[in-house]
């Protein structure tokens, strides 16, 4: 197993990473990545000190409910780059088994790989969502056919890709992109169908970077976001050799949806566990505010909470929902269940910004205006926000201050902003969920129940 300083040094590996236009020498040291990367190689610490099967179940497929529920406990965790390697290995895992035999052993290659990571302690990035072009063009009818990732070279050896991945969370300070081609492709498009890994240090590989990571010197204002931001990737390839043994699909166009189904599968699943954590976090967010303002026994203030809670409740259900009423596979591996977990992630990410309304609306205007943590620190200013920011006997200025910082930092900032665009699209946008949830939908069942209602005869169409 890697330490954390094993990992900080794996990373100054040549990679050619690019923060605003600028070449970064050392993602380690770098003021936008230094926060994400220590917030990583504290992750391989306690991994170290917990024993050599700590990390193991990012690596290994659940076989129960019960096994199921701890690997989507594990994906609630902030450490950005768990939750990349665990989804990318569990859909990898769900692709090898929906793909079963074809003339190419890619199943028994996604398997070995999967066990080269957790030998070698990496850490893997899902590496999904293509630059796609004019979204309602086919791929023959873009103007530049490198907007999705394909194949330009087949050589005896493997082959060589090219085009660019975008959003690709924590890409710069991970080692291995999990790459998937972004949708189905058809007959004609076969160079299109690629899914393989690459080493983010590859020659040919390039990543340029965003990230809400606060600055250094804004970290007092930032308690939450600042231990959980991460870069966000745009990935490109240019020429990228990729050996035989870590080619996934190669062509085969009947098996290219399988990879984008079966993690979007886990990135929902993984997004709905996230999302119960937090709407009860939100939840606890708006019952301070209201304590601290002396506002929780006032009428409407008590049925706003109450319709959180029913929220936070309902997407609770459908997470408990989807680790109940599993699939097993064949070989006895079980995921989450499509229905539930695409119905309550539609639900809690169109809610979501409901959520944050009801939590503004509590809270009041200081969760954008109260003064910084400097006025608190100067002897000049402290006196005037002590004075003004408290209520009443336990709310200090000071604490409630800070309260409003909480909530600012995780609601109202570059984070908050961050947060809202990520609940509604990451996984794919409301409209996937829709139809994978109309796809999973016993729609025959509601029909019978309307018909014995109406009591009629099904007619044939
Ligand atoms: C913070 C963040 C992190 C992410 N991390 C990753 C990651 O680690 N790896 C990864 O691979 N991806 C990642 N994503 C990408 C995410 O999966 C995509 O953003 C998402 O699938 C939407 O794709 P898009 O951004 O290209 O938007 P678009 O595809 O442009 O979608 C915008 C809207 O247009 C609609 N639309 C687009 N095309 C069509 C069409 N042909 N027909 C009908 N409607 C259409 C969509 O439904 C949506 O409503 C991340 C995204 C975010 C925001």
């Amino acid at each position: 197993m890697m330490t954390g300083d094993d990992y900080r040094a794996s990373l100054r590996d040549g990679r050619r990473i690019f923060y605003d236009g600028e070449l970064v020498e050392d993602v380690t040291v770098h003021p936008r990545m230094q926060g994400s990367v220590d917030l990583i190689a504290a992750g391989y610490d306690a991994y170290v000190e917990q024993g050599p099967d700590a990390f193991a179940a990012a690596y290994t497929a659940p076989r129960s409910s019960e096994e199921l529920r701890a690997r989507l406990d594990l994906l609630t965790k902030w450490d950005t780059s768990l939750v990349t390697t665990l989804e990318s290995l569990a859909a990898l895992r769900t692709a090898a088994g929906r793909i079963g035999e074809t003339e190419v052993p890619y199943g028994h290659r996604m398997e070995a790989y999967i066990e080269w990571c957790q030998e070698n302690d990496v850490r893997c990035v899902q590496t999904l969502t293509d630059a796609k072009g004019h979204r309602d063009r086919s791929i023959a009818d873009q103007d530049d056919p490198d907007v999705f990732t394909r194949v330009v070279e087949q050589r005896p050896d493997g082959v060589v890709i090219r085009g660019a991945k975008l959003h690709i969370s924590a890409a710069a300070i991970t080692h291995e992109m999990v790459v998937m081609p972004t949708k189905k492709m058809k007959t004609g498009e076969e160079p299109w169908a690629i899914a393989c890994a690459i080493p983010v240090n590859a020659p040919g590989v390039t990543v340029l970077n965003a990230s809400i990571s606060p600055r250094l010197e804004e970290l007092e204002e930032h308690p939450y976001s600042k231990t959980r931001s991460m870069p966000e990737g745009f990935v490109v390839f240019e020429d990228v050799f990729v050996p035989n043994e870590r080619i996934f699909l190669n062509g085969e166009v009947e098996h290219s949806a399988t990879f984008a189904h079966s993690l979007g599968l886990w990135q929902r699943a993984g997004g709905i566990a996230h999302m119960a954590k937090n709407y009860d976090l939100l939840i606890g967010l708006a019952r301070l505010l209201a304590e601290a303002n002396g506002t929780e026994r006032i009428g409407h203030v008590k049925d706003k909470i109450a319709e959180m809670v029913i929220h936070a409740t309902l997407v609770r259900s459908g997470l408990e929902a989807a680790i109940t009423n599993v699939t097993t596979t064949p070989e006895g591996w079980v995921t989450p269940s499509e229905l539930y977990t695409n119905a309550a992630k539609f639900f809690g990410a169109r809610e979501f910004p409901r959520m944050l309304s009801l939590i503004h609306d509590i809270g009041g205007g200081s969760i954008v205006t109260a003064p910084l943590p400097g006025d608190l620190a100067n002897p000049e200013t402290r006196p005037l926000v002590e004075k003004y920011m408290r209520t009443m006997e336990g709310v200090s200025g000071e604490y409630r201050t800070r309260l409003f910082h909480a909530v600012r930092d995780i609601t109202a900032s570059d984070f908050g902003g961050w947060w809202q665009v990520t609940v509604s699209i990451s996984g794919g946008g409301l409209y996937a969920q829709k139809l994978i949830t109309m796809k999973h939908y016993d729609m025959n069942h509601a029909k019978e129940l309307a018909l014995e209602a109406a009591g009629l005869q099904r007619f044939n169409r």
